[in-house]
């Protein structure tokens, strides 16, 4: 097995993790990556002098116990080397001279939302205690959901019993439902203007409960200073990493591949593949649907019950080393209406980037705004791109109103606020291939089942599939696992063999 070699599509976080796993199990790994840079969305660049990091606004797996800390500490991310930065709350609500926040200690906004709304003691209470319940939801690190049997399944099941509860209340509803709940404007305001108002409410819940539970921080150095560590790990244990290479066709001989292609030019050899990429290209573009794993099939196939988040981005900063009166984190807050993708929004969402020196010095802070997208949105923005000049105006055009509202909410921020860039949906999908503009992978909605996408590909025998969206909602922990699943599978089947 010593002189196997393994050939990665994709440099993303599930890219590299793959990659790490398999040199660590003894294999030669090159990588193949499209962009000319590794990372794929967990990513950050400079404009104008400052820094956008697009990714990280929590990393899950921060705490000792989490199981996913294990991988992190494999894949070189975390360290006694690294330190974290842990925000005070979730995110908070300013409305009317009121300010809620999702505190990290759970009882501190107990205590702060019963005194805003007692009317709510009842749903709040309960809110809460679920919460406190969902702490015990942690990703599966082990072995993929997919490739579990009866037992394990069970056994993951068991793991989190303590959040049953919580599922049954929140479960089967809609964010929308979950708002209805609750009679007091403000919480109704925190509630309803953070996540999608289709998205399942239990997800909402859990993304607090990762706060509760310590578990989430930033590490500092931001998306780019976690990819170039675990390059730093990938390449020191021996890999190869191929920059600027788009795998455009692959050669399929007697249920194997036998050769990969990028602008004509084929790719060396390799015993064996992963595919840690948008598996819609794979499946849909150089090989063939009959090849796709069915709950896949079934998630692309259901684009009303399975979607992917996404969202119009604006990054500002601010030309002032002044200290200036700004909260922490990410903060939403109630504004004139605007307009994005043909819809009317009146809130508005930032984030303050000002905790890491190294990345946002005082005179280099930055603020990002986000407004949520969705799959209908992601059709406006891809027309719209179809002709360059307009798709720009447009992005400029809501950036600005964006910063209108910022410099409303906080007067300190007059004319001190430069526009560093926007970015729409379609950009996540022309920098990573990314489906539907998707930076998180599918989102079951309300009537559809979460899905587990298997790491083995039925019909190829030396190809494997990593990414984020082998798992709903994605993000980081379930991207780096699902390397690790990847090499898992191709183990296994090398033992069999
Ligand atoms: C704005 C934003 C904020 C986020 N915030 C968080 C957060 O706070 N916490 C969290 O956990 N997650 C967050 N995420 C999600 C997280 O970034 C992703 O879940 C994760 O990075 C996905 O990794 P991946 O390897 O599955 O896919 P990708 O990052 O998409 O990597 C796939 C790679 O494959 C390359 N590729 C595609 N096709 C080819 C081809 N044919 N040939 C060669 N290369 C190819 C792409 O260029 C890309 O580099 C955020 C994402 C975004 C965009």
């Amino acid at each position: 097995m010593m002189n196997k070699k393994i050939a990665i599509v994709g440099a993303g976080i599930s890219g590299l993790s793959a990659g790490i796993y398999a040199l660590q199990a003894g294999y030669s790994v090159t990588i193949y990556e499209k962009n000319k840079m590794a990372g794929g969305e967990c990513t950050g660049w400079n404009r104008h002098g400052f820094h956008i990091d697009n990714c990280i606004h929590f990393l899950l797996g921060c705490n000792d116990s989490d199981q996913i800390n294990e991988i992190w500490k494999n894949l070189g991310v975390l360290s006694d080397d690294v330190q974290l930065y842990r925000e005070p709350y979730f995110y908070c609500m300013e409305k009317d001279g009121i300010t809620l926040h999702l505190w990290r200690d759970l009882e501190r906004t107990r205590k702060e939302f019963l005194e805003i709304a007692p009317e709510d003691q009842r749903e709040l209470n309960l809110f809460f205690d679920c919460v406190k319940n969902c702490e015990c939801i942690k990703p599966p690190c082990d072995i993929s959901p997919a490739h579990m049997n009866l037992f394990q399944f069970m056994k993951m099941g068991m793991s989190m019993k303590q959040a049953a509860k919580a599922n049954a209340e929140y479960g089967k509803q809609t964010m929308q439902e979950f708002v209805n709940r609750f009679q007091n404007p403000y919480v109704r305001g925190m509630f309803g203007n953070y996540f999608n108002s289709n998205f399942i409410a239990i997800t909402f819940v859990t993304s607090y409960a990762f706060y509760t539970s310590n578990s989430v921080a930033i590490p500092m150095g931001g998306s780019v200073g976690m990819i170039q560590r675990m390059c730093k790990r990938f390449e020191e244990l021996g890999g190869t990493l191929n920059l600027g290479v788009q795998i455009d066709k692959i050669h399929i001989k007697n249920n194997r591949i036998i050769s990969i292609e990028a602008d004509g030019q084929i790719e060396k050899d390799a015993d064996d593949y992963i595919w840690c990429a948008d598996p819609r290209d794979l499946f849909y573009q150089l090989i063939d649907v009959k090849y796709i794993d069915k709950n896949l099939k079934y998630m692309y196939d259901h684009q009303d019950g399975y979607v992917a988040s996404t969202g119009y981005q604006a990054a500002f900063g601010i030309a002032s080393d002044e200290e200036l009166e700004l909260p922490e984190g990410s903060v939403i807050f109630p504004c004139e209406p605007y307009t994005v993708a043909n819809e009317n929004h009146d809130f508005c969402g930032m984030r303050v980037y000002d905790y890491d020196a190294s990345l946002f010095p005082k005179e280099k802070r930055v603020i990002q705004c986000n407004v949520l997208q969705n799959a209908v949105n992601y059709e406006y923005w891809e027309k719209l791109r179809s002709d360059k000049k307009t798709y720009d105006a447009e992005k400029e055009r809501v950036a600005y109103c964006l910063m209108e509202r910022l410099e409303q909410q906080y007067p300190v921020l007059k004319g001190k606020l430069v526009l560093l860039n926007t970015y729409s949906p379609v950009t996540f999908t022309s920098w990573c291939r990314a489906y539907k503009g998707g930076y998180m992978s599918f989102n079951a909605l309300k009537g559809y089942k979460s899905k587990y996408v298997k790491s083995t590909v039925k019909g190829i025998d030396n190809l494997f599939l990593g990414s984020q969206w082998v798992q709903n909602s994605g993000g980081l922990p379930i991207a780096a696992a699902s390397g690790k699943f990847a090499v898992q599978q191709l183990c296994k089947r090398e033992q069999q063999s």
